[in-house]
């Protein structure tokens, strides 16, 4: 993945673990008390890659630990994970964001096949390395594929866990692993994610029935950006120093957060996320 993008002209940065506010702020941030303050363990480098599209450097990535404290008991989550994410500016649309996820993508399984035939002999891993461009469904497309066997889903609900390998089930049959999920409802995607009126630039992408990532165009605009936080119950106070890059002018951009062990877990076949993580951290698991 390093290579796809440093041959891109990314640059790799390292941005704070330590933070001020999450990116979705409270319930699933982890506190910590910073010397007499109180602060959080990052949830997501969302808004400082975000803030680096107004100083230059129009391509980033980043590949860190990401916490969430979330009591959830699945096979997907972890409450500490690898993020590997990127931010691009000057883009006309999500497209573009996608055109670089699928390229990473291709790129990184067509090289492991390659260079890892012994430990993916010893796994009894397959990797079919998808053709780009994969296939891109729309929130409206998955409704219908999900109708046909008779899961009814109102319309701006988000997917549940089992709805999701459902879908990926659907998909395998055709015989696609890799897919997007775009044009979201605007009420389930975060307050940084463009959105035309009920509509967003939003996308997700899935790998064999389940979200490996999640991004989109983000919103530019401070007014815009701003106005959007209040309806979603933000305070914009809390976001001052993020708001503050973009009054003097921001690019269009656009970026994804891509889960690294759920890609492992879903190429290796493992039935659960924690089987990909040496010390895997849960709500029950701090030691060792
Ligand atoms: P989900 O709906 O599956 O809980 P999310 O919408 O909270 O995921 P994002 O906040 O968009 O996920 O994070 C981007 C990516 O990071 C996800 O697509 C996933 O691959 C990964 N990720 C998020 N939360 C976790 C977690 N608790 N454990 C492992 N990976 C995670």
């Amino acid at each position: 993945m390093r290579d796809y993008f440093e041959s891109r002209g990314f640059i790799e940065v390292h941005t704070p673990v330590i933070q001020a506010a999450g990116a979705e702020g409270g319930a699933v941030l982890f506190p910590l008390i910073y010397y007499k303050k109180e602060a959080f363990l990052r949830q997501s480098p969302q808004l400082y890659k975000q803030i680096l599209m107004a100083s230059g450097l129009d391509k980033v990535y980043e590949i860190g630990p990401a916490f969430r404290a979330e009591k959830f008991h699945t096979r997907r989550h972890v409450s500490e994970f690898l993020s590997l994410d990127f931010e691009i500016a000057w883009i006309d649309s999500e497209e573009d964001v996608m055109k670089v996820l699928e390229g990473l993508v291709h790129h990184s399984l067509k090289e492991t096949k390659k260079e890892c035939k012994t430990e993916l002999d010893i796994l009894n891993a397959k990797i079919n390395v998808p053709e780009v461009p994969f296939r891109r469904l729309t929130y409206d497309d998955v409704l219908k594929l999900l109708l046909k066997r008779d899961i009814k889903i109102e319309w701006g609900n988000d997917l549940e866990d089992s709805q999701e390998k459902i879908l990926g089930e659907i998909m395998e049959e055709k015989g696609v692993e890799w897919y997007f999920i775009t044009k979201y409802p605007s009420k389930i995607k975060p307050f940084y994610i463009m959105m035309d009126g009920k509509i967003s630039r939003g996308i997700d992408l899935d790998f064999k029935g389940m979200e490996i990532a999640s991004g989109g165009q983000r919103e530019h605009r401070h007014d815009i950006l701003v106005k959007v936080m209040k309806e979603k119950g933000l305070d914009p106070h809390q976001f001052s120093f993020y708001l503050e890059s973009f009054r003097y002018g921001m690019p269009t951009q656009g970026g994804i957060g891509f889960g690294v062990e759920r890609m492992i877990q879903q190429l290796v076949g493992m039935d659960n996320i924690r089987e990909t993580i040496l010390f895997p951290r849960t709500p029950e698991r701090l030691v060792p």
